[in-house]
């Protein structure tokens, strides 16, 4: 099939997603099917990674390779997947408590290599799986069963943490922005490096704050990327009363495998293996 036959049933398994109506989750599988059929990607050279959560129960429905990993693991098995075969396309998918908490070495590490992985935090604020405890990225005083006075932490930044670690493209969305977001995804897709997208999207069980209503009154479009990495820092650390989505911060830099001279010539996966000798290497060693 060619790129220009795909549609977007190309991308979807026949099953429906489990998810609550109403879901914010819905909103990003639609954005990141059509950016994945927008940005001329294969099916059959794609693998959507995940960890747990509602989010993470995405794979099922992506007509691509796919696999649920552990909690917070999601990014270093992805890593695991493109460092083996770097012509694999690879979308990372978690959640905000799943990348941002129990995930976050992995998550801060992850930008400081610039492997060309798009990592997708569907940030609702509560663990919603586990019934709507508060996640570290809900604000200071967030009432749930699990903080029912309000949490005494400040939120976790998604955005400041990939900028600081060096995130080649950093972006924030809206689940109900479809056209916005699906163009935000695409060219986190294409870009070449670690792109990184904090997508806000409610969850309509257990957030009773940050909802459809709540985002409708706040949230407008960012005209274009900052210049610099310090000034889109300030931007994502400066308490604002409205919302701005859209790219928030681009540059282009050497990729984690383009620097790594064992990939050059082919993907490790395709690299023969058989009749290698190791004893120069083991006689140095003993
Ligand atoms: Fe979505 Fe919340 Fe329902 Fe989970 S609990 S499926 S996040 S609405």
């Amino acid at each position: 099939m060619t790129e220009k036959e795909r549609t977007i049933g190309d991308f979807s398994t026949p099953e429906t997603p489990s998810w609550c109506p109403g879901c914010g989750n819905f909103g990003i599988i639609s954005s990141l099917k059509q950016a994945l059929l927008q940005s001329g990607s294969d099916p059959d050279n794609t693998v959507v990674v995940s960890g747990i959560g509602c989010g993470s129960l995405m794979p099922y429905w992506f007509k691509t390779y796919g696999v649920c990993t552990l909690h917070g693991r999601a990014i270093p098995f992805g890593t695991g997947v493109k460092i083996a075969n770097h012509d694999l396309r690879v979308i990372v998918n978690c959640g905000d408590g799943d990348g941002l908490g129990i995930g976050a070495g992995h998550f801060v590490h992850f930008f400081r290599r610039n492997l060309d992985i798009t990592v997708i935090i569907d940030n609702n604020g509560v663990y919603g799986l586990t019934k709507g405890q508060t996640s570290p990225t809900a604000k200071k005083g967030t009432v749930t069963s699990s903080t029912p006075f309000g949490s005494l932490e400040e939120f976790t930044n998604g955005e400041a943490l990939a900028i600081t670690m060096g995130a080649t493209f950093v972006a924030r969305g809206y689940t109900a922005d479809q056209k916005g977001l699906t163009e935000i995804l695409k060219k986190a897709i294409e870009h070449k490096g670690s792109s990184f997208v904090n997508i806000l999207q409610p969850c309509v069980i257990f957030n009773k704050v940050e909802t459809y209503d709540f985002y409708k009154e706040r949230v407008l479009t960012l005209e274009k990327p900052f210049a610099s990495r310090n000034e889109a820092y300030a931007f994502v650390t400066t308490p604002q009363e409205k919302i701005p989505v859209g790219i928030i911060f681009e540059e282009n830099l050497p990729t984690y495998e383009e620097r790594l001279p064992q990939m050059a010539k082919a993907p490790l996966v395709r690299h023969d293996l058989r009749n290698i000798d190791v004893s120069a290497f083991m006689d140095e060693r003993t």
